[in-house]
């Protein structure tokens, strides 16, 4: 097995009060902010770039490569936006890291507002989750009293003052360009990139917009050194990430491990399936990644690894299904929230994601041919790639990997007059 590290971020969620600037302090909190601040900006990116660190937010972009794309002629301000809209069906790090060790992420964010030379920076998150969102912000008020944040923060002449931004409850809102639009003041529909929003982003200044778990990434970063963390994880995946399990697993959860880990060690971390059942199919992140089925159990959890199996590494929302689960129920299931939070800016997105409920809800009852079938890939195929943000192109993944991998079950609904499973045996649609 993999040898799974001692956790880095997640190392602290079970301390006492865990979330206080206190016991941040206490366990060395805010010493790579001292370690930053001395630094030259342009060395802090360097050490971002060395350490590998690709974006966590799921599509895996270099993010001191991006943080480099800031064009410091540009006489605007530059801005730091954080995305904490963390909203892709079963992904759950972003908001418990910011519940358990919020300095972490305000630690993050004061250094690589540092490095962009920013003066503002935007935490938005998720609306729906008050919780969190007053938790993030008694962290900001904390640091600010603590000059952490601020005018002159530790004497160096650094200003940066930090928004925490409650987002309103739009799944297109995790899309930067659209989180973008939310944050102006405006209905939350993506813009076109380019222009990225590197080059024309927040009131068209440059920004940055990063991840929760890429921006808590940093201080460790700065504090142990870019080597230490390339050290870990596979040979383009450095270092470690949240993997989130859920579903028909003994113990789902958060567990920090190397990227390259596979679903087999960490099924064996959560104490394995439930007793006397089997692993049917999952989701490597979130249900925006093709599924993937037992064949694939021992394929690397790295961006290299599951796209060579034929998904994406995503959020690394790893969704658990055993055999008691209707594929086709829960790729319905999935494809009615595309359908209902799309923006509708786009009509392949808008029209195509309500006709695949169509089709998929007709062949769940049973009803239609076989031909549906290639029906549907038809309309997988008019969806992507032609719309104007991801998420159309997410919708497409689990119809499309489901039918590759489970097509007699589609059949198996026609023959049977409706769904062949007893729904009652599943916990997950109970
Ligand atoms: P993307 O690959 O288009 O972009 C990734 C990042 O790189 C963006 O910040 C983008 O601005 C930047 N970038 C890419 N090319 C660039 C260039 N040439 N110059 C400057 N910057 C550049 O991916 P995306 O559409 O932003 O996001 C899709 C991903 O979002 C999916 O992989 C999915 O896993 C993930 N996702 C996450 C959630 C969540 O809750 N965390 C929800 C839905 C989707």
């Amino acid at each position: 097995m993999t040898d799974v590290l001692t956790p880095v971020l997640t190392n602290n969620w079970g301390d006492e009060r865990s979330w206080t600037l206190e016991a941040y302090e206490a366990q060395g909190g805010y010493g790579a902010l001292t370690k930053a601040l001395a630094m030259a900006p342009g060395d802090v990116i360097t050490a971002v770039k060395d350490s590998g660190l690709r974006g966590r937010g799921g599509a895996g972009f270099p993010t001191g490569m991006k943080w480099s794309f800031i064009p410091q002629d540009n006489p605007k301000p530059k801005y730091l936006v954080v995305n904490a809209d963390e909203s892709e069906p079963g992904t759950c790090k972003d908001m418990p890291l910011m519940m358990a060790t919020p300095h972490t992420l305000v630690e993050g964010v004061i250094i690589s507002s540092y490095a962009i030379r920013a003066h503002t920076a935007f935490i938005y998150i998720r609306g729906e989750v008050l919780h969190v969102i007053r938790r993030v912000q008694a962290a900001v008020t904390e640091a600010y009293a603590a000059g952490h944040l601020g005018k002159d923060i530790h004497g160096t002449g650094y200003d940066l003052d930090v928004v925490v931004h409650a987002g309103a409850g739009a799944y297109i809102c995790g899309e930067e360009t659209a989180l973008l639009e939310g944050l102006e003041g405006r209905r939350g529909q993506p813009r076109l990139r380019p222009p990225f929003p590197a080059v024309a982003g927040l009131y068209a200044s440059p920004t940055v917009i990063n991840n929760v778990e890429s921006i808590a990434s940093v201080p460790s970063i700065i504090e142990h050194g870019a080597e230490w963390f390339a050290s870990m994880g596979t040979e383009k995946s450095k270092g470690y990430g949240i993997f989130s399990l859920s579903g028909h697993v003994k113990t789902p959860g958060q567990y920090e491990a190397p990227l390259g880990i596979t679903l087999r060690e960490l099924i064996d971390l959560a104490g394995g399936m439930r007793d006397g059942h089997e692993l049917k199919f999952w989701t490597p992140g979130g249900s925006s990644t093709p599924l993937l089925t037992k064949e694939h159990l021992d394929v690397p959890l790295d961006f290299e690894g599951v796209g060579a199996a034929g998904s994406m590494l995503g959020t690394r929302a790893l969704q658990l299904f055993d055999e008691t689960t209707c594929v086709l129920r829960a790729v319905l299931r999935w494809t009615e929230f595309y359908k209902h939070e799309s923006c509708g800016k786009c009509t392949p997105c808008r029209e195509g994601t309500w006709w695949l409920v169509q089709t998929l809800a007709a062949l769940e009852k049973g009803q239609g041919s076989e031909s549906d079938l290639e029906l549907l890939l038809d309309q997988c195929d008019n969806i992507l790639g032609r719309s104007f943000c991801a998420l159309a192109d997410g919708a497409t993944s689990p119809i499309s990997s489901s039918i590759q991998y489970f097509r007699d079950e589609y059949l198996a609904h026609l023959t049977h007059g409706g769904c062949p499973f007893d729904p009652a045996a599943s916990t997950l649609f109970a």
